[in-house]
């Protein structure tokens, strides 16, 4: 819990201190350049979208850390899907990844917190996007499984991987490969510990596979009606 506090602080002073440095620029001259001026207030912005980032995924994580509360309903997993390829695909075309997602109209309407679910999703999603190579593919696959009791969401890249040494610690928060490299696509490193515990708090499981160079492929396994309480 210490370690988590202090990753925090850490994460939160990086942006402050860019902004902080861009606000100084501007008032030691920076301001009267026009070009000047555009770079430092494109930084202000960019820094500014980070942080706002990173605390909408504290306040989740501080959400999730006690009991998941979980606002369960009913819902087709065809529209989420078309949701998710709509948030997604503007990004995909930037970077000139082909998006491509598959619901059949046999997968069946699942019970489950939908805008946690969406997160899963886009999450894993924006990952893979973020993680491939231009000319790359991402693909999300939803499925049925186990004769229509449970469904199984594939996100499949075709991007850098992730080598084995790394692969078993992903789940962690604050946990990136290659920091270098995340700090210029601007994560964190807690996408994926908030997708564990969202697919665990819904009794699903989450693996992932990987070969660097060739791509990543996460498998979500989701029961579609949740267990009753005891
Ligand atoms: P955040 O999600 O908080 O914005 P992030 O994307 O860096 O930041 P996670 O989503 O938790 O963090 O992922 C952790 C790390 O796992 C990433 O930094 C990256 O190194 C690696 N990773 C995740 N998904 C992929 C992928 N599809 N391909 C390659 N590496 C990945
Ligand atoms: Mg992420």
């Amino acid at each position: 819990r210490r370690d988590f506090v202090a990753n925090v602080s850490h994460e939160l002073r990086t942006p402050l201190t860019a902004i902080r440095m861009a606000a100084e620029s501007l008032h030691m001259g920076a301001m009267r350049d026009d070009r000047m001026r555009a770079k430092f207030l494109n930084n202000i912005q960019g820094e500014a979208d980070r942080l706002t980032r990173l605390v909408n995924e504290l306040l989740t994580v501080a959400n999730l850390m006690g009991r998941p509360i979980l606002h369960m309903s009913n819902f087709d997993l065809q529209t989420l899907a078309e949701q998710v390829e709509g948030t997604l695909e503007h990004h995909a075309k930037l970077a000139n990844v082909q998006l491509i997602v598959n619901c059949p109209d046999d997968v069946p309407v699942v019970e489950a917190d939908r805008d946690r679910l969406q997160q899963v999703l886009i999450n894993l999603v924006d990952n893979a996007i973020k993680f491939t190579p231009a000319s790359g593919a991402v693909t999300l696959d939803i499925s049925s499984q186990a004769g229509g009791k449970e469904i199984l969401c594939k996100v499949i890249d075709s991007g850098i991987g992730i080598p084995p040494i790394d692969l078993p610690r992903i789940f962690e928060r604050f946990y990136r490969v290659d920091k270098a490299r995340s700090r210029v696509t601007g994560g964190v490193g807690l996408g994926l510990s908030i997708v564990k515990d969202i697919i665990e708090a819904h009794h699903g499981r989450i693996v992932v596979t990987s070969e660097v160079n060739k791509g990543t492929t996460f498998n979500i396994n989701l029961p579609v009606k949740q267990p009753t309480p005891e």
